[in-house]
């Protein structure tokens, strides 16, 4: 096992990844721009390096400061949390050159699952089905007219290298797609640094679900389920929960099998996600991400493992030491974002905190780097906290997460808490009655 951990990410990952490496007696490296010198990841690690001035460019997405500060503090591994280099392959590979171990899969399937064409034609190689639309790239107006014509208007132009929901244009007729097209190249060429595109029929009212799975390097594969993240405000997920609403326990098992045998067959390592669109009964599969997401730990409420701890022990070498059949999934988890935002325009509102309760009790469980007189900087994601809650079915989970929301104070600035609270009380959300589509229109942005 490592005797040694860095760290290269900020904020409540950072600090999810210190807990779980600390429980292994692991001791952790924490790394930090200027910006979060009083930052809770870098109070509670063993040893901390400054890598560089606030932009994320400059300090944690710069490849070099963070491989000297993991040479000189003699770090055997280096965990990427989720965003910044969690899925950079060539990061990757620059860890393992440096005779680092890089906790995460190989360099070639962050690849590979990096561009969502490569990925979409891999994993449909491999019996997964896929949303229907182009087999490539597309570049021309009349190829995409083609395109679209045989898969059937309204069409999603999507951004090869896309993530975070950006570089993504709905064309309703041939009319709208050549404008879309280039809206949809500037977009991803202004974000990624690449206009590659593809298209994708639109879904009407799917829900967006997603199977995780866990697969060392032996072979030995298993699903935790899926999480339902259909709740969204352009493309970014904001409320997440396990099990889905929508699937019965017959077609959890299915999906998982599905993907089980995907995984296998991709010979991948590591934690992983597969994400689908689902309609009609049928899934169709956008995209995987190789690295852990944001939303996990409500899958870890419902399987009672720490997907932080088995992704270090995969790492390490170490085999799962447990099979499909010792995975059982029990109650109900919901995870909101809580962001640094005005609840209304969702303008972020970073600033100091001014006093600082979170709430707690059976269930409850904050994954948050905030304390009282903490300023949240200006120069990085809004997310501040997580609030998951556990209950033995949908209805005590959310009876729970209302509690929890009310006893929740984070005085100082504009929170995400009160929207939270009013989607608790939308019928259609507490009778898991959504689809993707459902969050706009509850806002009034559709
Ligand atoms: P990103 O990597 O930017 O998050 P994804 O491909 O994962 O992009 O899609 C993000 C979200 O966009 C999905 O969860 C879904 O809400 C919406 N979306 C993606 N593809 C389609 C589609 N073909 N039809 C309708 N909505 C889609």
């Amino acid at each position: 096992m490592f005797e040694k951990v860095l760290i290269a990410n900020r904020g409540e990952i950072a600090l999810r990844v210190q807990r779980a490496c600390n429980e292994m007696g692991i001791r952790t490296v924490a790394v930090h721009s200027t910006a979060d010198e009083d930052a809770m990841h870098v109070r509670l690690a063993d040893e901390t390096v400054c890598i560089g001035p606030p932009p994320a460019k400059d300090s944690y997405l710069n490849v070099s400061a963070i491989l000297t500060a993991a040479t000189i503090t003699n770090a055997d591994a280096i965990h990427p949390g989720y965003g910044f280099l969690s899925e950079n392959a060539d990061f990757a590979a620059m860890v393992e050159e440096h005779g680092f171990t890089f906790i995460g899969p190989e360099p070639d399937h962050i690849r590979m699952m990096g561009n969502k064409i490569s990925a979409k034609k891999a994993v449909f190689e491999v019996g997964i089905p896929v949303v229907p639309g182009s087999d490539g790239p597309v570049s021309g107006d009349e190829e995409a007219l083609d395109v679209a014509e045989d898969i059937g208007f309204p069409v999603l132009i999507k951004a090869a290298a896309g993530g975070g929901g950006k570089g993504m244009i709905r064309a309703g007729n041939s009319q709208e797609l050549p404008d879309a097209l280039k809206m949809a190249k500037g977009e991803a060429l202004a974000a990624f640094g690449d206009d590659e595109v593809y298209i994708e029929k639109f879904l009407h009212g799917p829900r967006h679900i997603e199977v995780q799975v866990l697969a060392d390097s032996f072979g030995n594969v298993v699903h935790l389920g899926e999480r339902d993240c259909s709740l969204q405000r352009r493309h970014q997920k904001i409320l997440e929960e396990a099990p889905s609403p929508a699937l019965n326990d017959d077609q959890r098992q299915r999906i998982g099998r599905v993907v089980v045998d995907a995984i296998r067959e991709l010979g991948y390592r590591s934690v992983g996600t597969f994400e689908f669109l689902y309609q009609d009964g049928e899934f169709y599969f956008i995209e995987m991400n190789t690295r852990l997401q944001v939303e996990h730990p409500v899958t870890e409420m419902i399987c009672g493992l720490d997907l932080v701890r088995e992704m270090v022990r995969i790492a390490a070498g170490t085999p799962l030491g447990y099979g499909q059949e010792d995975i059982h999934l029990s109650g109900h988890a919901i995870e909101c974002r809580i962001n640094a935002e005005n609840p209304e325009t969702f303008l972020p509102s970073p600033g100091r905190i001014s006093d600082y309760h979170s709430p707690g009790g059976l269930g409850v469980r904050v994954d948050s780097a905030l304390y009282s007189g903490y300023l949240v900087p200006n120069h990085y994601d809004s997310l501040i906290a997580k609030l998951i809650v556990h209950g033995a079915n949908r209805n005590e989970c959310l009876m729970r997460l209302r509690r929890a929301l009310g006893e929740y104070v984070i005085g100082g600035l504009e929170t995400s808490i009160p929207f939270h609270l009013r989607l608790m009380a939308d019928p259609d959300f507490v009778n898991g009655d959504y689809d993707i589509h459902w969050l706009e229109r509850f806002m009034g942005e559709a």
